[in-house]
């Protein structure tokens, strides 16, 4: 029997759906396309509507076909959104517990299996659940209450990847400043940054409510601890963060930023931003633009706001149109470009070291600076999973092209 499995959502569920992998594997199955699966599995969130619409496009397109594959749901889906697309799917599986009980060509047991990763990225999440309960946000319902991984179990599926040769390692969680698997997080991080071997450490999602000086420290100090920084603002207006229930100010916001920015040249800063939310008008939306203007970061990773039942935001009254949620994001995404354009034509000359993390459709190596840019450059695939020292020679404002330096 052969398998494909379709996530949607961040990478916490692209960890989950590496599980799964090497559960489906361990049971006989193969890795195969879409088209020629027996058995399609949807892993997927519902954050927002849009991964909900897709996911439903996508199934609905692989149950029209003449010999429609087995199928089955899983992830963080909300209760609604399973019964509405209970219909095309032969399984539905608990959020929980990710994996089946019940279909018959499967034995349990996959949250045991250890991820079937593809090199050079290591996910391993930390901690589950939330229990922030952001007024917009449906992760408290789907994914329920926080707990964390003991510390010595991160650090021992640490050192097991890097040995591997894993030398992208993310640690993942909703918010890993609240980490409490033992040991505070910084001294997670400096646990894993004594590991031997060449590799780099990222972590997501930080909350700025509980981001510290101890990780600026730990960023600054620590050497496979790379220069970068995910820590999402969601908006720039105090009224607004008040109704996200984000718990911290505009202005706590950016002197957190601008301390960590102080400390570690070079670092580069990427966040979430939600546009749209109930009530938001023009001058609180131009905060927002204010914020991002100041603080200049590296990427922005922006949702047009989509009310999930369940949240407390799902009762507030919707005021802000489709059509100026767009606008909105345009504005953002514009001002990111140019902000990017400045930063990446200040790298040109420069020799950088590079993580060549794949090859592209059209045979070039693409891989990740220490503060996540992206850089294309020529060479072969051995490369991948390599550092290599890239002289950059052009720019976008999406990243950067390159050559391979010798010295
Ligand atoms: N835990 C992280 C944090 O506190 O920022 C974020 C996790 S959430 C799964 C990822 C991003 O999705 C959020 O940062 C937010 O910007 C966006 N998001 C969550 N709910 C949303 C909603 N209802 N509409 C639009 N975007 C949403
Ligand atoms: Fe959602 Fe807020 Fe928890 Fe992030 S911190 S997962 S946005 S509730």
């Amino acid at each position: 029997m052969k398998y494909c499995i379709i996530t949607f959502g961040c990478q916490a569920n692209k960890s989950d759906s590496e599980k799964i992998a090497s559960f489906l594997e361990k049971n006989g199955l193969q890795k195969t396309s879409e088209k020629e699966a027996d058995f399609v599995v949807i892993n997927s969130c519902s954050v927002r509507q849009s991964a909900v619409d897709r996911m439903e496009a996508k199934i609905r397109e692989i149950k029209k076909r003449k010999k429609p594959p087995v199928t089955a749901l899983t992830g963080c889906v909300l209760q609604k959104d399973k019964k509405k697309l209970k219909p095309f799917f032969d399984y539905m599986l608990p959020e929980k517990e990710l994996f089946p009980q019940k279909i018959p060509f499967l034995k349990k047991g996959f949250l045991k299996e250890a991820p079937k990763r593809e090199k050079p990225t290591a996910y391993i999440t930390i901690m589950s659940g939330c229990d922030n309960f952001c007024s917009y946000c449906v992760v408290p319902y789907t994914k329920g209450r926080e707990s964390s991984r003991p510390a010595k179990e991160v650090v021992e599926e640490a050192k097991k990847t890097i040995k591997e040769g894993y030398r992208d390692i993310w640690l993942l969680g909703q918010n890993v400043n609240s980490y409490k698997g033992g040991v505070k997080f910084s001294n997670l991080l400096r646990e894993i940054n004594k590991i031997r071997g060449d590799f780099w450490v990222r972590f997501t999602s930080s909350h700025p409510k509980d981001f510290s000086s101890d990780i600026i420290s730990v960023i600054k100090n620590c050497k496979k601890i790379t220069n970068y920084l995910h820590l999402p603002v969601q908006s720039g207006d105090d009224e607004i963060l008040k109704k996200m229930n984000r718990s911290y100010t505009s202005e706590q916001y950016k002197k957190a930023v601008n301390e960590a920015k102080k400390e570690i040249p070079g670092l580069s800063v990427s966040t979430d931003i939600i546009v749209g939310f109930p009530g938001e008008t023009e001058k609180q939306f131009h905060n927002t633009v204010k914020l991002v203007k100041e603080i200049g970061f590296d990427m922005i990773y922006i949702g047009r706001y989509s009310p999930r039942m369940q949240t407390a935001a799902y009762n507030m009254k919707e005021t802000v149109s489709e059509e100026e949620k767009r606008r909105r994001e345009k504005i953002l995404e514009e001002l990111l470009k140019e902000s990017n354009l400045e930063k990446n034509k200040k790298l040109v000359g420069r020799k950088i070291r590079v993580l060549t993390t794949q090859m592209t459709k059209k045979n070039l190596l693409s891989g990740k600076t220490e503060g996540y840019k992206s850089v294309l450059f020529k060479g072969p695939k051995s490369l991948i999973g390599e550092f290599v020292k890239i002289k950059i020679t052009g720019y976008s404002s999406w990243g950067l092209k390159g050559k391979i330096s010798r010295k």
